[in-house]
């Protein structure tokens, strides 16, 4: 070898090493996915475990990150609970006592009966945060209603605890809910999510109201709690329905921004699994970031770098100007249906008030034409994609699994994956 080009050489080695090594200094992990859930209760509302336990259950199964986000208040100050009157009776107690020990559990008497102080989250919370594994996040569930319409809006890593802030209309609750906690965020200038909570529960939000409201960005398409109407019935559109209905008024004709749907397990009963219980491990997110911190996490989640799920694993989402790629990670002998969902630029825009014997319009989700979320493609297998045909407003992906959910909230339900809509074409 010539000498000169040696030297050259060995001197581009010396300066990329130097390089390499003051890249290490600075070098960023690459970003990974996270699993988590984004809604649970304890006995700090009307949960029946304690928060210790149900963190124990969410980290031991796997999860990154968990949260509870239990009615009306977040997990600070003094509360304690009759051990005979609260949801877990002596069952829970007893579990808590052998899990934890004597001396960690709190009690006391008052007037002959016993109680329990529930641990406040900067308590409990260094038995299970560790970096890069696991983090709870703080979390409520914002718990207001309009005359009979539950309405539900849960907010991420709050800093203060969010009063419900009641209106005249169920779209002004939403709304009003969603300043506060978008107020909340400004003034503390900490991140924090809204996400509107199970649509159904209560046939309480039609796809016309919510396609309104300004400054969110997140509903529940899946929560796995058993009361909460996910698919809809005769008269009620499904979570899927309202989905599309809500991003092709949105992107198409009100000119607002995309609608990203999550899953959750809006878990409450942690003592006995089956058919008929809100148990944990139903739905939940897998968030794509560098960092599993709350900060990291919900800016990934407000570019709808994330899946939800109610089983299916999902190795990669890849998409660019041509189209839609995803790699599905194949556990046993299931098979897959990727269905790519979107609307049309050309749809139909004429809709109907659903209306009663009488003649007299519902207040549910309107009928709309077959052209809003069409199926434009069913792939099977695990490495389906989906080519734009160019004429799309968006295109999301909902991935059906052939295996049966281990504990599902009804009979027959199988496992999912929801992929989040790719903007394509604003009016
Ligand atoms: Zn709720
Ligand atoms: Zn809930």
């Amino acid at each position: 070898m010539h000498t000169g080009f040696y030297l050259r050489s060995l001197l581009f080695v010396f300066i990329a090493s130097q390089f390499q090594a003051s890249l290490c200094i600075t070098a960023q992990p690459e970003p990974r996915w996270w699993k988590g859930n984004l809604h649970t209760h304890s006995l700090w509302s009307d949960g029946d475990d304690y928060p210790e336990m149900i963190m124990d259950w969410y980290k031991s199964r796997g999860y990154h990150f968990a949260v509870l986000s239990d009615h009306n208040v977040i997990q600070i100050g003094e509360r304690w609970s009759g051990v005979a009157s609260n949801a877990g009776k002596a069952d829970a107690y007893e579990k808590y006592v052998a899990k934890w020990g004597a001396d960690w559990v709190d009690t006391r008497v008052q007037e002959g009966k016993l109680q329990v102080r529930l641990k406040p989250l900067s308590e409990y919370r260094p038995l299970f945060d560790e970096t890069g594994r696991f983090l709870i996040v703080q979390s409520e569930e914002v718990t207001d209603r309009y005359l009979t319409a539950p309405i539900h809006i849960n907010v991420t890593h709050p800093q203060q605890t969010l009063k419900p802030q009641g209106g005249d209309s169920v779209l002004e609750v939403m709304q009003n809910n969603i300043d506060a906690i978008l107020a909340q965020r400004e003034a503390t200038g900490q991140p924090m999510m809204p996400h509107l909570n199970h649509p159904n529960f209560g046939w309480a939000v039609t796809a016309e109201e919510f396609m309104q409201l300004k400054g969110e960005q997140f509903f529940e398409v899946y929560n796995g709690h058993p009361s909460v109407r996910n698919e809809g019935d005769e008269t009620h559109a499904s979570l899927e329905r309202f989905w599309d209905i809500v991003l092709t008024w949105r992107l198409g004709v009100l000119d607002l921004p995309v609608m990203y749907g999550i899953a959750t397990d809006d878990a409450h009963n942690y003592h006995d699994e089956a058919i008929g219980k809100s148990n944990p491990g139903r739905g939940w997110v897998v968030v794509r970031s560098r960092y599993l911190t709350p900060e990291h996490l919900i800016r990934a989640m407000e570019v709808g770098d994330f899946y939800a799920s109610s089983g299916v694993v999902i190795n990669e989402i890849s998409h660019d100007v041509k189209g839609i790629e995803l790699s599905i990670e194949q556990t046993s002998d299931e098979h897959y249906t990727t269905y790519f969902i979107g609307t049309r630029k050309d749809f139909d825009p004429a809709h109907e008030p659903y209306r009663a014997g009488n003649g007299d319009p519902v207040r549910v989700t309107h009928r709309y034409s077959d052209s809003i979320g069409t199926v434009l493609a069913e792939v099977d297998g695990i490495s389906p994609s989906y080519t734009y045909q160019g004429d799309e407003i968006y295109v999301r992906a909902k991935v059906v699994s052939s295996k049966s959910m281990i504990n599902p909230y009804k009979e027959g339900e199988v496992e999912c994956a929801w992929i989040q809509p790719i903007v394509l074409k604003q009016h």
